[in-house]
């Protein structure tokens, strides 16, 4: 059979556009442009699956590694206890290729051994819930029957959860065809800490149990027949709509190029797919048509009761349905004027400011804080403070304690120049974007070598009180865009542009591995290159309160119709 007739257990989640598009199709691949960020993630997730298959064959010294299809099935039919790597045999019979990172053998019946497929992903899996609750293992402990229940904790209602148990459901599947799946439906995860945790293959409301996965996988089958149709002439069977896996998705060029030439109304960003079939068969298949619906008539339509007898429009009609409708409204509004608009009124749009201004941001790798910076701006001479960028750096080893000092000079620095301003009878004001971050790092730098830092409580109540500003709490409540609020986004509206031409959060981790390695003149401009990244985002975030002070202002309303704008 040949490979491209069989579907994998990652092409049971994806979009079906792109299955049929890989096996041949009316598009082109893009460019493909793999850049240093990319080839960490690969990197990384390289190491991490590496270490932990090496902690599995440590802990299960008989473990069998087998390279080929052949030694698979010849494993399979000993009873290997545990199997690494295996390849298994196709199920040619409903066309499925499997794949596991680990077998591990759970019992024996007349026919022969049963096995439960298990994952190897550089992922986070779990999330608090009160009451949830979730198997989970070890790497010592890797049979089902080993696990414990861990209450108050539940698998994460993610894309990589779904796609994770949608490929565990595909291996299920193909094992039972061959004749070697466990009666317990189950399927592990082993995450990116080492933990194992065992989804439950027939949970119930979850998009990854085995019913959503028949169906899953009964529709691409459909769409691959109909892609070999094509082949032969027919009309091909699929057409694109934009969603989340279109950002990394190889076709990605050409699909947006046929929906930008249509307005398609998936273009609005985050419509959920359902939301997207219900306006369409409300006739609204643009962004255009979407923009230029009444968004209070769709707010107050959610919940209410429509008559029966007496017509009503379509906003009404859409609106009672889904509640975000007036969001996707004004975000149609925004992709209209091309740029972003005012959320509230121009009086109401404003970032506190004070005499001494301090804008903050710090870098961090694997959630270590390496980096403490600062801007600071006075509107009032400060005798002994000058304007200007400040960091607090460890390029060394970084221990716990060295992050704790790191933190330690900064915050020294920092409530000096607050008490400085306090006995001089001036107002003080900082800021960040996206609290959860800063306040997250200064508290773990806290709770490292508490011997060297200010106390808790002394950070604390300076996090919660008014001198501290979030600028994306801020953004969020005065300014609309198309969808996204990041700073790289909101800062470029304010004017504002970054002096590194590819600047992120993550592209600084390969960065700070560069400026980390030696003391060469390599390491040492990747230094310079993170330091003026980070003054760059404390520079970002003035330009940005400045700006939603000033011309902001001036934006269009999200309320005014888009033919008045
Ligand atoms: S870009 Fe989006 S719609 Fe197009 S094939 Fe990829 S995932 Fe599907």
């Amino acid at each position: 059979m040949a490979a491209n007739e069989l579907l994998s257990g990652s092409e049971v989640g994806r979009c079906p556009h792109r299955v049929a598009l890989e096996r041949g199709g009316p598009q082109v691949r893009n460019e493909v442009e793999i850049d240093e960020t990319y080839q960490r993630r690969i990197r990384e997730a390289e190491r991490v699956a590496d270490g932990i298959r090496q902690s599995v064959t440590s802990n299960y010294p008989d473990a069998v590694t087998v390279s080929s299809y052949a030694e698979t099935r010849e494993a399979l039919a000993a009873g290997a206890e545990i199997i690494m790597a295996p390849r298994l045999p196709d199920d040619t019979a409903n066309k499925r290729r499997a794949h596991a990172d680990v077998l591990v053998r759970t019992g024996r019946t007349e026919s022969g051994f049963r096995y439960v497929p298990i994952l190897i992903r550089n992922i986070e899996v779990t999330d608090a819930a009160t009451t949830r609750r979730i198997r989970s293992g070890s790497l010592d402990a890797l049979r089902p029957s080993d696990s414990t229940w861990i209450e108050g904790t539940t698998s994460r209602r993610s894309d990589t959860i779904t796609r994770a148990g949608l490929s565990l459901c595909h291996t299920y599947r193909t094992l039972e065809a061959l004749g070697f799946a466990d009666s317990e439906r189950v399927g592990g995860v082993i995450d990116r800490n080492g933990s194992l945790w065992w989804l439950e293959l027939e949970t119930e409301n979850v998009a990854w149990n085995l019913s959503a996965y028949d169906e899953a996988f009964r529709e691409r089958r459909a769409v691959l027949d109909a892609q070999q149709q094509w082949v032969e002439g027919s009309e091909f069977p699929t057409t694109p709509f934009w969603h989340r896996e279109c950002d990394n998705c190889p076709f990605s060029n050409s699909c947006n190029e046929i929906l930008k030439a249509s307005e398609d109304i998936s273009l609005v960003r985050f419509t959920k797919f359902s939301e997207q079939i219900i306006l369409r068969e409300s006739g609204i298949t643009t962004w255009r048509q979407l923009a230029l619906l009444d968004a209070g008539r769709a707010a107050a339509a959610y919940n209410s009761v429509l008559s029966a007898s007496a017509p009503h429009e379509t906003v009404e009609y859409l609106g009672k349905q889904f509640s975000q409708l007036p969001d996707l409204i004004f975000k149609a509004r925004a992709m209209w004027r091309g740029g972003p608009l005012r959320r509230v009124t121009a009086e109401q749009m404003q970032c506190t400011t004070a005499d001494v201004e301090v804008d903050v941001d710090m870098e961090s790798y694997n959630d270590h804080t390496y980096l403490w910076g600062a801007t600071v701006r006075t509107r009032t001479a400060i005798e002994g403070v000058t304007d200007g960028y400040y960091s607090f750096v460890e390029w060394g080893e970084l221990t716990s304690e060295a992050e704790s000092r790191i933190f330690a000079e900064f915050w020294t620095w920092f409530s000096g120049l607050q008490r400085d301003c306090e006995s001089k009878g001036l107002t003080f004001a900082a800021y960040c974007f996206y609290e959860q971050a800063e306040n997250g790092a200064m508290r773990r730098a806290v709770s490292l070598t508490p011997a060297i830092t200010p106390p808790w409580n002394e950070v604390s109540n300076f996090l919660t009180s008014p001198k501290w500003v979030d600028l994306h709490n801020t953004a969020k409540e005065c300014i609309q865009t198309e969808g996204p609020l990041g700073l790289k986004v909101l800062a470029p509206y304010a004017g504002f542009h970054w002096r590194d031409e590819a600047p992120g959060g993550e592209a600084s981790m390969v960065w700070y591995e560069t400026a980390t390695a030696s003391d060469d003149e390599t390491a040492l401009a990747s230094r310079q290159r993170i330091l003026e990244y980070n003054e760059d985002d404390c520079h970002a975030t003035r330009y940005l309160r400045d700006w939603i002070n000033t011309e902001a202002k001036l934006l269009p309303s999200r309320d005014e119709m888009p033919a008045a704008q």
